[in-house]
């Protein structure tokens, strides 16, 4: 099925790159890691644009899976996550803006509080007769977002508070999840669980991804899993998580370059041998991060063709970058690469471009012609 918003679905044989989207392989995911949290209920982080793939047919894959509960960055965003899941609990992370307790209200959203001041007028808004739901963000050693624990226990020592605010949640967030070892994740926990004494009754939530792979004592009530969904990286210890997002561009030419030349912008790389370089036709607008270059005395990262791997060549373009088939002598013009995907690793091109595939999945590019996979 076609994408819903019609202003980002191009056409496939016109398009010099595309996305396949599984959102079965969503849906499992997302399965697996419910199952791992259970009994805790499993939510899902889908802020982004639910990292890259499309918050509408995200939200409607995983509500069929039974997903109730969806996390976002910004009430708008929020706004669209209610349109495709009209019964689902829907909280806002960035907190309360400033004016919009009821626009939050209206559309059934509920704000994270994450400080004193967006209490004060949540406060405001609910004792002039607002109605809404809210969370409660404490913060246990991130220091982003969330009130502190100081001011937690002030809050705390007022009973009343819960009911009067509507808050159905309190939350905190790990800043050390992905390195299990971190003597933070054990200091961030023993705080919730201090939190959780705060507030008796209330719903807990601490883990994300990660923090679902740290272990049961992290779960509490609500596990907010975001990247796993997504088919991001292997969590240690956990069942593996399958790939959702594969990101193919066109090979618009190939070219036979002698050695001692340089490929592309800056003459950044010299080739030591004669080479057979293909143009993809894909580059940093893409989103496919100019950082994932390959220069001399620095290899970049490399794409999948044919079941063999091909590194980049040069400086990657606004539109374009190389790649090396000197070794694939079947590659053609008109051959879909693989840029990531099952054979390539997103995690993998993430590390080569010096960051993480959070990055890449969410900086992903409207050029793309969007194919999803089940229905969407
Ligand atoms: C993004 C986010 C998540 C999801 O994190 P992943 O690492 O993608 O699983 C959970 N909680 C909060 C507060 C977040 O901002």
């Amino acid at each position: 099925m076609e994408h819903s918003d019609p202003t980002r679905v191009q056409a496939p044989v016109m398009a010099g790159n595309r996305l396949t989207i599984d959102l079965g392989a969503l849906s499992r995911n997302w399965q697996t890691l419910a199952a791992l949290a259970s009994p805790a209920e499993a939510a899902a982080a889908v802020k982004g644009d639910a990292y890259g793939i499309g918050a509408e047919p995200a939200v409607r894959a995983l509500s069929r899976a039974g997903c109730r509960t969806f996390f976002v960055a910004l009430p708008e965003e929020g706004l669209r996550v209610r349109a495709a899941a009209p019964e689902a609990t829907i909280y806002v992370l960035n907190g309360l803006a400033t004016g919009l307790a009821a626009a939050h209200a209206a559309g059934n959203l509920r704000p994270v509080i994450g400080s004193i001041d967006e209490l004060e007028e949540w406060a405001a808004y609910r004792a002039a007769g607002g109605s809404g739901h809210a969370a409660l963000h404490v913060d246990t050693g991130m220091n982003r977002l969330g009130v502190t624990f100081a001011e937690a226990q002030e809050l705390a020592a007022d009973t009343g508070l819960v009911d009067r605010l509507g808050l159905t949640l309190v939350m905190s967030h790990l800043a050390c999840g992905d390195t299990p070892a971190h003597p933070l994740n054990a200091r961030q926990l023993a705080t919730m669980r201090e939190v959780r004494a705060l507030f008796p009754g209330l719903p807990v939530s601490l883990a994300n991804t990660a923090g679902i792979a740290l272990g049961r004592d992290y779960h509490f009530d609500l596990v907010r899993p975001g990247i796993g969904i997504y088919g991001g990286p292997y969590i240690e210890g956990a069942p593996p998580l399958e790939t959702v997002v594969t990101a193919e561009a066109r090979i618009v030419q190939i070219r036979d370059v002698p050695a001692g030349q340089t490929v592309g912008y800056g003459a950044a790389q010299t080739l030591a041998r004669p080479c057979r370089i293909a143009i993809l036709s894909t580059g940093y607008a893409d989103g496919y991060h100019r950082s994932a270059s390959a220069t001399d005395g620095h290899a970049g990262a490399s794409v999948c063709l044919r079941g063999r791997r091909a590194p980049l060549v040069g400086r990657i373009s606004m539109d374009l970058m190389a790649i090396d088939v000197t070794d694939i002598p079947e590659a053609r013009r008109g051959d879909w690469v693989e840029l990531f995907g099952p054979s390539m690793p997103v995690a993998e091109v993430a590390a080569a471009a010096g960051t993480i595939s959070y990055e890449l999945l969410t900086s992903l590019g409207a050029r793309y012609a969007r194919h999803y996979l089940g229905d969407a």
